[in-house]
């Protein structure tokens, strides 16, 4: 049995709405965002919040640091919002994460699969367990919110799929080797997904991000530093120089943006897409 995972009414004083917000493009949408108590998931429940839509936020994280995160959601706009702390390699937590959103919400309209997790090592020293961890939370997960949200978004008539796939979902880099086939699956999923509901209002997309510091990264760069024994600022111009052209981190607010757009009137027609983001790195 799932113990009680979601911190709503109680835990966090209710799923809050506030008052004195005006109605934005994506008002009575409800999301899941899978990973949203950190980086890239947190800035785009943040920016779907400030159009309207009412977010499940999920992830890991002390229960403070989460409950602020509600609430600074919450503030955005006049939607609601709740957190459930599925873990994503549990497919029983998964169908709660679910389950919830819909019974406490009404329905789910937009699934942003983003959690994701890193592990570097050369294939012939990499974990077996790591790797069946890497494949459950960044592929697995994927194909199980996406087969429980769309038999609720046929029966809204309407649903927005957005995975957030990787540059590594295109390409490959050393020592990745789990990453980087369960982002190629991401890719090859999103195709599959969006044919299979090509017929109906229900899209589903994908962005491949290059750089983006958040504390996935963050990790990245510090090991750098300290593999080298060189400063943090030389530790990121090296982690950007070798592989992004613009050697920018793309903005967590420009990714956001595109969900926002993936999810807006004008993408109707689009589905089954790819949309890097990645500062160049597969131009190459
Ligand atoms: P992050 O580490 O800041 O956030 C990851 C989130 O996933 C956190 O909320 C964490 O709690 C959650 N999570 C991890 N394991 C989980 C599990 N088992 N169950 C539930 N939640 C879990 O990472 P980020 O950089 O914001 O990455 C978000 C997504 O973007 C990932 O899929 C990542 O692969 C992808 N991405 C990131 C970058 C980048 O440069 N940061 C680049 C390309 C793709």
């Amino acid at each position: 049995m799932v113990r009680d995972r979601v911190f709503s009414a109680h835990a966090f004083h209710g799923s809050r709405s506030l008052s004195t917000s005006s109605a934005g493009p994506l008002d009575g949408k409800v999301a899941i965002i899978t990973g949203s108590t950190s980086g890239l998931g947190k800035g785009i429940a943040g920016h779907l919040a400030r159009q309207g839509c009412s977010i499940t936020l999920n992830g890991f994280g002390n229960s403070e640091d989460i409950e602020r995160v509600v609430q600074e959601i919450s503030d955005f706009g006049g939607a609601k919002a709740m957190y459930h702390n599925a873990d994503l390699s549990c497919v029983d937590e998964i169908e709660d994460l679910v389950e919830k959103t819909a019974s406490t919400f009404g329905s789910v309209d937009i699934l942003v699969n983003n959690a994701g997790i890193q592990h570097v090592s050369p294939i012939d020293a990499f974990p077996r367990a790591t790797w069946d961890k890497v494949i459950a939370v960044n592929l697995s997960a994927v194909f199980h919110t996406s087969r429980l949200a769309i038999p609720l978004m046929r029966k809204n008539g309407w649903g927005r799929i957005i995975n957030i796939s990787s540059v590594h979902g295109l390409v490959g880099s050393v020592n990745k080797s789990a990453y980087v086939a369960a982002k190629h699956g991401v890719t090859g999923l999103t195709k599959v997904t969006a044919l299979e509901t090509a017929e109906e209002d229900i899209t589903c997309n994908c962005i491949c991000p290059g750089w983006v510091y958040t504390p996935l990264v963050a990790a990245q760069v510090q090991a750098i530093a300290d593999s080298k024994n060189i400063s943090i600022g030389d530790a990121t111009k090296e982690l950007l120089s070798e592989k992004q052209p613009t050697k920018r981190f793309v903005e967590i607010s420009d990714i956001a943006a595109m969900v926002e757009f993936m999810c807006g009137e004008n993408a109707g027609g689009v589905t089954g897409s790819i949309y890097t983001m990645d500062g160049g790195w597969t131009a190459v």
